[in-house]
């Protein structure tokens, strides 16, 4: 049976369960639920938000429901694809009333100047992150969108796309070990949509809960859904790269089960992902070096030429790929460059670490010249 084909209204808890087992309600949701239920209202799953209404997945069907009650000023409190929603029981329009604590959050900073985030999925596990057999592999990138994935709570996996382009099962493993040394406690799959080839083994990795697809535009998200879909759902490429933003046509849901358990969110603002604050995340992609860092002799050790400084050992050593430390920098970096494109108050004191650097690089400098003449 389709699970989005429920059109049925049984109203008992228990089908009520097993009708929203498939979007993934669980016991805890279901006590987390318990005085919403007290109160008469229904439990749903938000499968699509848009100018103060939504799409609720509930045991009767879907319903559009009015979201003037979950839409507060702080914008990481809207209500979101993904959350759990407590919905009025009848009425027109049908209010949501309130949605469940996120366990997850994909959130992106945005350009305005308070710092807060916009929320772009709720209560996801799994974040898949694409990556083309068929293009040149940038390690550094698949380090960006782990610090992401982490960040959100979700657990990374990374998916070789078009596995077909790699025929050679040796040159795949290279792959798949090359991905592996910029992917600590991350497990590194392998696919082909167009042959089938290791879908298998991603439905049942992704049959435990809410997934997303993130990656590169091309790196095969969107034929990856529909294989894993069954039909053709997310348009691919043609329609959505139409005004270049990724945005899916009107009428498409943001949130599906998936026919071999599990639900995949594909909201529009998750794709691109050029600005968002990946914060801790950062750490967790390097852990190896962050593991590094806490051996060095001092607490605030820049690893550039300190005494006792473990990274630059283990660099020294060959046991720590240069270009790992150089992401990390790297990644570091622009991290807090976004952090401070929101936050005036780190922004100011960058700018003054920035003067005092320059201050005494100009003295350096002066020094330098001094001794010359
Ligand atoms: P998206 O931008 O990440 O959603 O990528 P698409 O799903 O639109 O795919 C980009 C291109 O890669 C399309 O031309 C697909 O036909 C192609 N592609 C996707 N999956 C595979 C695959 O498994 N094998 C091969 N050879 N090509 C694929
Ligand atoms: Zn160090």
């Amino acid at each position: 049976m389709n699970p989005q084909n429920h059109h049925s209204s049984t109203s008992t808890s228990t089908s009520a369960f097993s009708a929203l087992a498939a979007y993934g309600w669980d016991a805890d949701w279901a006590d987390a639920f318990a005085p919403y239920a007290a109160e008469g209202l229904l439990p749903g799953r938000v499968v699509r938000v848009d100018r103060g209404q939504c799409d609720v997945v509930t045991a009767d069907g879907t319903i559009r429901a009015d979201t003037a009650f979950v839409t507060p000023h702080d914008p990481m409190r809207v209500l979101c694809t993904g959350d759990w929603a407590a919905v009025e029981p009848a009425g027109n329009p049908r209010y949501v009333r309130a949605y469940l604590p996120r366990r997850t959050a994909f959130v992106r900073s945005t350009s305005s100047k308070r710092s807060e985030g916009q929320i772009l999925a709720a209560n996801v596990d799994h974040a898949v992150v694409a990556v083309s057999c068929g293009a040149d592999l940038d390690l550094g990138r698949i380090e960006r969108f782990l610090a992401l994935a982490w960040e959100s709570g979700a657990q990374p996996v990374v998916v070789l796309t078009k596995a077909d382009l790699v025929p050679d099962p040796v040159t795949r493993s290279y792959l798949v070990q090359d991905v592996e040394t910029a992917a600590p406690g991350v497990p590194v799959l392998t696919v082909s949509a167009e042959q089938g080839d290791g879908l298998d083994t991603l439905a049942a990795v992704l049959g435990g809960g809410t997934s997303v697809l993130l990656g590169q535009s091309g790196a095969g998200k969107s034929t990856l859904a529909n294989a894993l879909l069954g039909t053709d759902v997310m348009d691919v490429q043609a329609v959505r790269d139409v005004d270049g933003k990724g945005r899916h046509t009107t009428t498409t849901r943001n949130l599906l089960a998936l026919p071999g358990g599990g639900v995949l969110i594909d909201t529009p603002g998750l794709r691109g992902v050029g600005l968002w604050d990946a914060g801790s995340g950062v750490g967790q992609v390097f852990a190896e070096i962050e593991e590094l860092a806490e051996r060095c002799r001092f607490h605030d050790c820049a690893h550039e030429s300190e005494p006792g400084c473990a990274v630059r050992a283990a660099l020294e050593a060959g046991e720590l790929p240069e270009r790992r430390l150089e992401s990390y920098r790297k990644l570091q970096r622009e991290n807090q460059y976004i952090v401070a494109k929101t936050d005036a108050r780190l922004r100011a004191e960058i700018r003054k670490e920035w003067k005092r650097k320059g201050a005494a690089g100009k003295a350096a400098m002066e020094a330098k010249r001094g001794r010359l003449r």
